[in-house]
Formats: structure tokens, sequence, C-alpha cells
């Protein structure tokens, strides 16, 4: 395939696709009519995808109106959803309207920062504390050289862990609107190369898994990485066991045995029913990198009994979003931001809140589907 002529791996014209997509088809047997049908110019994607063939389409729902009392998230939304898993919007949708009719949900944003972490390697422990020393004589220089590489971005926090040879630097950077992994790469090469000529240590890789980047981490889950945002509502008790079918005692219970103590058992970062499934819907619907939902699977929900209201609380420590840059280029996404509110500068912020937000609506409604002992049954009429 590969010898096939003028096969570019990189061409976005509608001819190097539908080459490129003839090459895939004659090569596989696969017939890919579907694929072949999509709704955006080809060269739109020249920096979100390699080897581009089409397009895969998934179902765009949404969920709403959510009424939202943010630091930056202020009104009524509509949320975008996109999935494959029927019931979800569905849920989600329940919990939102029992929020609104609550009063709304509050919510808030308690970290801010993208963070990268390179391992350098050190001549032994006395040569790591050199190298730590300077690191920390050196901060303006080190600020200086992330400046250099963006105009959005900034250096704002060190955090310097040792192990004998290896030293991993923990770098926080703010990052604008932007969710900012390629920002963060970026500035912390050049970081990493001030560090290399001043003190001769040298940078293995500039990702030294103390980031922690797409994988659960306890770390991001204690510090927070992209956005950490709390969300909350109070139901009235009348709520709860006409729209909810359960009580708050019921959920309540649900939430300490299921999410807390079985979250425990399990292992599991984090303690919450499926926070994962509503930051995947939105992530995809609005041009996130869906591999960072694992950021948003650590959430901690927490649910009290308040003399028969619910009070329901979601943690969610690490948002990784962006309103510009990466997948947020593409046109079905940025309509996607649209619906919120949420495309382009200064509004990253209010994107996390909402995430936070759908994360708290549908962890309402699947612990009371399940303190109802209505779970099965919604997914049988409505996901089979
Ligand atoms: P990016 O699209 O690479 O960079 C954001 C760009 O937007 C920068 O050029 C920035 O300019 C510009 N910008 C314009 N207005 C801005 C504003 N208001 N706030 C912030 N920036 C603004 O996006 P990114 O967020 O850094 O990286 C996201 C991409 O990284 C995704 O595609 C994701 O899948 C991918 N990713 C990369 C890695 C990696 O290791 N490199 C890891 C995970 C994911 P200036 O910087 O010039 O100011």
């Amino acid at each position: 395939m590969s010898e096939r002529k003028g096969l570019k791996n990189r061409g976005y014209e509608a001819e190097d696709v539908e080459d490129r997509r003839s090459a895939v088809e004659e090569f596989t047997g696969a017939k890919m009519t579907t694929v072949s049908k999509f709704g955006f110019e080809p060269p739109c994607a020249s920096k979100n995808i390699e080897n581009m063939i089409g397009a895969t389409q998934i179902p765009l729902g949404f969920a709403g109106p959510v009424h939202i009392d943010g630091g930056d998230a202020k009104g009524d939304f509509l949320v975008p959803l996109a999935t494959t898993e029927g019931a979800l919007v569905a849920s989600i949708s329940r919990g939102m309207s029992v929020i609104t009719k609550s009063g709304g949900a509050k919510a808030r944003i308690f970290g801010d920062a993208m963070t990268r972490a390179p391992v350098l390697r050190t001549k032994g422990l006395e040569h790591c504390i050199e190298v730590m020393r300077w690191v920390d004589e050196n901060e303006g220089l080190l600020k200086k050289a992330v400046a250099g590489t963006t105009s959005h971005g900034s250096l704002v926090r060190i955090e310097k862990f040792p192990d004998g040879r290896n030293l991993y630097l923990r770098l926080s950077f703010s990052t604008g609107d932007a969710m900012g992994m390629n920002m963060a790469t970026i500035a912390s090469e050049a970081v990493c190369r001030e560090i290399e000529e001043a003190t001769g240590a040298t940078m293995v890789s500039v990702s030294g898994n103390m980031c922690s980047d797409k994988k659960p981490a306890a770390i991001n889950l204690i510090e927070g990485r992209g956005k950490t945002a709390v969300a909350e509502a109070l139901i009235p008790k009348d709520l709860v066991e006409s729209s909810l079918h359960a009580t708050a005692a019921s959920i309540a219970e649900t939430n300490i045995r299921k999410n807390l103590v079985g979250s425990i058992m399990s292992g599991t970062l984090g303690a919450n029913a499926h926070a994962a499934n509503m930051a995947a819907a939105l992530y995809i619907a609005t041009g996130q990198d869906p591999a960072q939902v694992i950021g948003c699977s650590m959430t901690l929900t927490t649910c009290e009994d308040l003399d028969g209201d619910l009070y329901i609380c979601v943690r969610v420590p690490a948002i990784e979003v962006g309103t510009v840059g990466g997948g947020t280029r593409l046109p079905c996404q940025r309509e996607a931001l649209e619906m919120i509110g949420c495309l382009g500068d200064g509004k990253a912020r209010r994107l996390a809140e909402i995430v936070a937000v759908t994360i708290l609506a549908g962890e309402l409604s699947t612990l009371a589907a399940q303190a109802a002992g209505q779970l099965g049954s919604a997914h049988a009429a409505l996901g089979r």
C-alpha cells in the first residue's frame, strides 16, 4: 500500500483523502461508503489527524436546560452530548431537570493549571540536590524561557521530586483558554534546555509520568490538573420523591455503600457512579481530547440527607479542557461549543463548570435510579 503512487499521509485535499480511503478499501476489503460522507472540508482537520480517510460520526444529542450559578457559567444551558450509549442522555436530562426545578446548581473552579513533568538524569544525589538548588535560584530565568515559547501560557509553579539519579520536575502552567498540553510540552522542553545547559543534568523525557497525562494518578486526584471544580445542588424532599422516586436517605445510603465503600473495596481512584460517562459525551461533542476523561473519572461524589432534602456534590479533580486549539478547531465541535457559549477566548473556565454540573446531573440521576432499583429497566427500555 505504501508504494501506491502519490499516497501522502499528510495530504488534506479531498482527493488525497479519497485516494487513501480507496487504498485502505483495496487492502482490507472493507467498503467505507459512510466514512466517506462527512460535512466538513478535510483541510480543517490538518492539525488533528494524519492518514485521514474520512470521519467517524457519533450521534449528537442534548441535555437540559440546566440552570447554573457558577463563577463563570451563569444561566440556562442546553448541553451537547455525543454518545452511543442509549439511556445516557435521558438520564443526564432527568438529573438536569430536577436540579433546575430545585433552583439550579452552584459551581466553582478551585485550581487551574496544566502540568508537564520532565524526568532529568543527574550524576547522583549530590548533583540532584545541586540541580534542585539551581532551579530554585533561577525560577525567573525559567519563566522567561517559557515566555519565549507562548504568548498565552506562563510557568506558575515548579515542584521537585528527587529520586537519586532521577529528578522529576512537575511544572504547572497557566494556559489561558487552551487545554494546554502542546503548549506545556513545548514550554517544558525550553525549561529543560536551560537546566541542561547550566547544570549538566540530562532531560531523559519531557514527560516523566508525574504530569500525569492520560493515566489514573493520585497526584492529579490530590493536586488537580487542568481545572479542579466543585458543583453542588440541594434537591427538596418533594422533588426527590416525585421526580426521582426515591428518598434522600436511600440515595445517601446508596452513595455511601456503592460510591464510597465499594470504591475503597475495589481500589478505585475517586468515588463516583459514572463521572467518566458524562465527561466522555461532552468531551467528544466539544472537541476535547477524549483520553483525558480519565481526570474526571476520579470524581468524588458526596450525598447527604438534610432532613429529607438531598444535598449532592461532586469534586472533579482534573478537567482538562480548552475552548481554543486541539479538536475545538473542527466545525461540528465548534457548533457544539457555541451551544453553551464556550467557543474561543475567555471561555475555558465556563466550560469546566459546565462539565462539573453535567457530571453532577448524571451522578444524581444514576444514584437515584439505583436507589429506586430502576437502573436495569431504564437501560432495557432505552438502550436495547
Ligand atoms: P494547541 O492548539 O496546540 O495550542 C493552543 C494555541 O492557541 C496556541 O498556539 C496559542 O497561542 C493559541 N491561543 C490563541 N488564543 C488563545 C487563548 N485565549 N488561550 C490560550 N491559547 C490561545 O492546543 P493545546 O491546548 O496546547 O494542546 C491541545 C492538543 O494537545 C490537543 O490536540 C491534544 O490532543 C494534544 N495533546 C498533546 C500532548 C503532547 O504531549 N503534546 C498530550 C496530550 C494531548 P500561543 O501559545 O502562541 O500563545
